[in-house]
């Protein structure tokens, strides 16, 4: 992507200036904003919006229109709180925490960089004025370069805080220390020990606020998938191996929601179960079982002999697939394969999708392969058998899955990042001035194409412009502007990531000639070039190209 000339921007800079820009064209703002916002929550607005449905309309057609193994579901958010027990949330679903003990401040413990420096302690302090004594140790840590009596200052605000006037520290010692993550960052203060914070919502349903009527918002959307395997089993007509695609809204009290959309309290998902025979099942009916190709990914079509492994390849590469499909270059991702250590005890393989923001590298979206944990957990819990019986494979088994499970708005974060540019251009006066543009892919981008009558004022060219707004609008998302000079339209346009600009002018309404008539000017908004073409070719040019 070009920057100015001469001017590498920073990824901080870079990305408040993503920020600013969401802000100022409506396509994200902070949740309650009048009211001081309200940490880890969004909302989306008139562009937002569209690049979201986009997205998600995207995902769904790709999963389930376009495939005949894979079908759809749409579940409640609450669900019956067995559910949780039985997936493992309530027990594990937890983060740990640790606080600032001079203000409080929560942080996850697992996201502290690890510090080095001199690490100070005290056995207590003593009122210089009262002789009032605290007798409570506490630690600061001072960074390299620092003077210590940075470290003392710290000190002094946490005893004061717990009383003492003018507090004099008492049983200094000093020890160096290396990568430790017990010091808060911000201020070199002493962390608690870590505890773990269950990340689901409470509430209640009904009104008696008792343990027994405890429900969760979902914090994922998966588990309500397994719970209805069996009911779609029997309704779709679908053989396994088949998959189930859900999208919908899930909530994680996240400890400390952050970089910007990328952590939030409330989001969505896009996940699909992929259910397949267990590799004994493959290996009875097609006597053997393939393994991963040496070199490339396993494609279309799915063959008879793939077990797990293949599958599980086989959807990695779909997943990328589709990310290319939408403007995320392989050079903008990576694929993060979790090592035996890190893979959750019922998992064989994760594979992380990840998104190279200007925060860092990080997660899009994961793909696990699970076995046979998440039916088998439903199937004890419940009393309800998950088993399959395969006709093919004349065999009972509980199927295995495979589950790619993505975040909406982390990919939509990841889009704006992506298309945000900036570049030197020269007006028609001549002056170089600073486009900025989103050059989102034409398939997500939230407006298709701006119409522009050349003069608000000539009812012939505002006709015209209506008429062709009117004649592309059944099949595509346009935006009509005839206010201010053509330039600053474009660029208006530019700033929301429209990728086509159709200008209506004399040329259209036929005042240079019979030749021109009934053409307009189809502006390109990466290479701002212009052609001329026919209305009537409109459609079928910019359909292809935004579907
Ligand atoms: P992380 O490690 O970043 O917390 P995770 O591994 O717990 O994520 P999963 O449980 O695998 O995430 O959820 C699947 C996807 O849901 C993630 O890849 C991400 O895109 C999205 N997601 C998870 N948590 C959040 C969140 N707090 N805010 C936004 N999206 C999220």
């Amino acid at each position: 992507m070009s920057e100015p000339a001469n001017q590498p921007v920073k990824p901080t800079e870079r990305m408040e200036k993503i920020v600013s820009l969401c802000k100022r064209r409506g396509f994200i703002f902070q949740s309650s904003e009048i009211y001081g916002g309200i940490n880890g929550f969004w909302d989306y607005g008139p562009l937002g919006a569209e690049l979201k449905r986009n997205v998600k309309e995207l995902w769904w057609k790709s999963m389930t229109k376009m495939r005949e193994d894979v079908v759809g579901l749409d579940a409640s958010i609450i669900m019956h709180p067995a559910i949780w027990k039985a997936s493992g949330h309530c027990d594990t679903f937890a983060d740990p925490m640790v606080d600032c003990l001079l203000t409080k401040k929560r942080f996850r413990a697992d996201q502290i960089e690890p510090q080095s420096g001199v690490a100070y302690f005290w056995s207590g302090a003593k009122d210089e004025t009262s002789g009032k004594e605290v007798c409570e140790p506490f630690s600061a840590l001072l960074a390299p370069g620092k003077p210590a009596e940075s470290a003392r200052k710290v000190a002094t605000q946490f005893y004061t805080q717990r009383g003492l006037q003018a507090p004099a520290l008492l049983g200094e010692r000093t020890e160096k220390v290396e990568n430790t993550t017990k010091y808060n960052p911000e201020n070199g203060a002493l962390l608690t020990e870590p505890r773990m914070f269950n990340l689901m919502f409470k509430s209640h349903a009904g009104p008696v606020e008792s343990e027994e009527n405890a429900v969760y918002l979902r914090p994922e959307t998966a588990q309500a998938i397994f719970v209805q395997f069996k009911n779609v089993l029997e309704t779709s007509r679908q053989k396994v191996p088949f998959g189930i695609a859900q999208i919908g809204k899930a909530f994680r009290n996240e400890i400390n929601p952050r970089n910007y959309t990328f952590r939030s309290r409330e989001f969505e998902q896009m996940e699909l179960e992929f259910f397949i025979k267990p590799d004994e099942v493959v290996e009875k009916q097609c006597g053997s079982v393939a393994s991963l190709p040496e070199s490339g990914a396993p494609t279309d079509p799915p063959q008879a002999n793939w077990g797990w492994e293949v599958w599980h390849g086989y959807w990695v590469e779909q997943r990328m697939r589709w990310y290319e499909s939408i403007g995320l270059t392989r050079d903008t991702l990576e694929q993060y394969w979790q090592k035996k250590e890190e893979l959750a005890h019922y998992a064989r393989a994760t594979v992380d999708i990840l998104y190279k923001f200007p925060f860092g590298t990080q997660e899009l979206e994961g793909i696990a392969a699970r076995g046979c944990f998440d039916l088998t957990q439903h199937q004890t819990h419940s009393g309800k058998s998950m088993e399959y019986f395969d006709q093919e494979a004349t065999a009972k088994y509980i199927p295995h899955v495979i589950e790619p499970s993505a975040g909406v708005d982390r990919l939509l974060l990841a889009l704006i990042c992506n298309a945000y540019d900036e570049e030197e251009v020269v007006d028609e006066k001549g002056k170089a001035e600073v486009r900025t543009v989103m050059r989102f892919h034409p398939r997500v981008a939230p407006i298709k194409v701006g119409i522009f009558p050349l003069l608000r004022n000539k009812p012939a060219l505002v006709e015209k412009a209506l008429a062709v707004r009117d004649l592309l609008r059944p099949f595509m998302n346009v935006f009509y502007d005839d206010a201010g000079a053509i330039g600053r339209r474009y660029r208006r346009q530019d700033e929301a990531g429209t990728p086509f600009g159709v200008t209506i002018d004399f040329d259209t309404i036929g005042e240079n000639g019979p030749e021109l008539e009934g053409t307009v000017t189809l502006r390109h908004r990466d290479s701002m070039k212009q052609e001329r073409v026919k209305i009537s070719d409109l459609l079928s040019i910019l359909l292809p190209q935004v579907q």
